[in-house]
C-alpha cells in the first residue's frame, strides 16, 4: 500500500458522472457553446430544486462532466429531465492506484452482487498507469471473488448478471454499477425559440416536449376558447405547464393566454358551420405568429397529426400553412396515436393531460376535410378577421406558473 492511503480511503468521492453524447461529435467552436450552455442547464435546474453541490465540472477531451453531491437521488432526477444529457452514473472517484481501485471496486460489488449472481468488470483506461486495463479487470474480479466467496458469485463476461465499470483517467478513476438514461437531445434552448400552441390535451404537450428536446425554447400560448369550454379546459393547461417545463430550466413560466371565444363566436355567427374548425385554428395561427414577432421565434409548434382527427386530413393542413408566413411544426406527423400515449404516460404528462377538462361545444357534425384556400381566404378578408386578431392578440393576457 502506497503511503497516505487510508487518508485517501476516507475520501472516497461520491459524484455523478455525466455524458453527453451528440454534442461531442460537432466542431470544436460549436461543441463549446453547447457544452456551456448544458453546464448552464444543469446548474439551473439543480438550484431550482434547491439542490447543493461542491462542483460541476466539465472534461471536454472526454465528452464528460462530473457533479459532485451529497443528494444523489435529488440530482438523478433532475438530471433526467435535463436535455442533452445522454446517460449518467452515480460513481465511486478514486485515485487511479490498484489498490483504491480494488477496494472501491469491492464495495460496488458488496452493495450490488446478490447470492448467486454473476458478474464482470469492464475497465477503460486513458494515461500512463503502471497496469493495463485487461490486468485490471482480472485483478479486480479475482479481489471480489476472494472476499465475497460466501455469495455464491461467479464471473461472467458474456451476459454477467451485473456489470462493475471502471473507468481509469490519469490520476483519477471512476467506478460504477450502473447506466440511468437521460433525455437525450439538445440543451434547453441552444437552438432558438418557437411558439407553441398548446392546448393542454395529450398531443401538443407532446409534440412541444419533442422540439424543447431538440433544443428549443418554447413560448406557450393557449387559445381560451370560453363560453365555448370553461375554466377545466385553462386548469388543465396550466397543470400541463407546470409539469412540462421540469424539462426547462425555469422556475417561472409565462402562459399566454388569449381570448380565443369572441373570435370562435364572430366565426359561428358568419361562417357555414362545417368550416368553423379551420378557421378557428387559422385564427390560432395569426395569433401566433404575431407573438412569435414579438419573441423573435422562427416557428410555431403544433400537436396535430395526420389524419388523426376529421379536421387534420392533408388539404386542411395546407390550408391551415398558409394562414401564417412563418414554419409550422408538427413532430407528432409520424406518431401513431398510442406512440404518443406511451411517450405522454413515459415523460409524465399523461396524467395532467387527461384531467377532466370539457370539450369544444363550437365543433360541428361534421367538419369540413376539403378545405377550399381561395374560398377561405375570401371568408377572412370579407368578415375583416384580421382586425379580430389584432383585438385578441393586444387582450392577451400572461399568467405566471411557476414550476417547482
Ligand atoms: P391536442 O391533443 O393537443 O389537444 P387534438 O388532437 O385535440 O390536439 P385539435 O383539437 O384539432 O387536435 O388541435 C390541433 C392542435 O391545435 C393542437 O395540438 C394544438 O397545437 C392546437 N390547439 C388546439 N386547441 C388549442 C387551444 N385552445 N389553444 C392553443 N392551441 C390549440
Ligand atoms: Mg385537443
Amino acid at each position: 500500500m502506497s503511503k497516505g492511503l487510508d487518508e485517501k480511503k476516507k475520501n472516497l468521492f461520491t459524484t455523478l458522472l455525466i455524458r453527453y453524447g451528440e454534442i461531442g461529435l460537432k466542431s470544436t467552436k460549436v461543441r463549446r457553446r453547447l457544452e456551456n450552455i448544458l453546464i448552464n442547464r444543469i446548474k439551473k435546474m439543480l438550484e431550482r430544486k434547491n439542490i447543493s453541490y461542491t462542483s460541476l465540472k466539465l472534461l471536454p477531451t472526454r465528452g464528460r462532466i462530473y457533479l459532485y453531491t451529497q443528494d444523489l437521488f435529488s440530482s438523478a432526477q433532475e438530471l433526467k429531465k435535463c436535455f442533452g444529457i445522454v446517460s449518467f452514473s452515480p460513481a465511486f472517484q478514486v485515485s487511479s492506484e490498484r489498490e483504491l481501485i480494488r477496494e472501491a471496486a469491492l464495495k460496488l460489488a458488496e452493495t450490488s452482487l446478490k447470492m448467486n449472481d454473476s458478474f464482470a468488470i469492464r475497465t477503460k483506461r486513458s494515461g500512463q498507469h503502471p497496469f493495463t486495463s485487461q490486468e485490471i479487470s482480472a485483478d479486480i474480479g479475482a479481489f471480489i471473488l476472494k472476499n465475497l466467496t460466501d455469495r455464491g458469485i461467479s464471473v461472467d463476461l458474456t451476459k454477467p448478471d451485473q456489470t462493475i465499470y471502471i473507468e481509469i483517467r490519469d490520476k483519477n478513476t471512476y467506478l460504477f454499477n450502473k447506466i440511468i438514461y437521460g433525455a437525450g437531445g439538445l440543451p434547453y434552448g441552444s437552438q432558438g425559440n418557437l411558439i407553441s400552441l398548446l392546448s393542454g390535451g395529450i398531443d401538443s404537450p407532446i409534440a412541444t416536449w419533442l422540439m424543447m428536446k431538440r433544443g428549443c425554447n418554447i413560448i406557450p400560448l393557449f387559445c381560451d376558447l370560453t363560453p365555448f369550454t370553461d375554466d377545466s379546459v385553462k386548469n388543465r393547461v396550466k397543470q400541463v405547464v407546470r409539469n412540462l417545463f421540469e424539462y426547462s430550466p425555469f422556475k417561472q413560466i409565462t402562459l399566454y393566454c388569449t381570448p380565443h371565444g369572441i373570435i370562435l363566436r364572430k366565426i359561428k355567427e358568419f361562417i357555414p358551420p362545417k368550416f368553423t374548425c379551420i378557421f378557428c385554428k387559422r385564427l390560432m395561427y395569426k395569433i401566433a405568429e404575431k407573438l412569435a414577432k414579438r419573441f423573435n421565434a422562427k416557428g410555431v409548434v403544433t400537436g396535430e397529426n395526420l389524419g388523426q382527427v376529421a379536421s387534420q386530413t392533408l388539404e386542411n393542413l395546407f390550408v391551415l400553412n398558409q394562414s401564417i408566413k412563418i414554419p409550422v411544426f408538427r413532430p407528432l406527423i409520424g406518431l401513431d396515436k398510442t406512440e404518443i400515449i406511451d411517450l405522454s404516460r413515459k415523460i409524465g404528462l399523461y396524467q395532467s393531460s387527461i384531467m377532466p377538462a370539457t370539450s369544444c361545444t363550437a365543433v360541428p357534425q361534421y367538419p369540413e376535410t376539403h378545405g377550399n384556400l381561395e374560398k377561405i381566404i375570401e371568408i377572412e378578408v370579407e368578415n375583416k378577421f384580421q382586425e379580430l386578431v389584432n383585438e385578441a392578440f393586444k387582450a392577451i393576457r400572461e399568467i405566471k406558473i411557476s414550476i417547482l
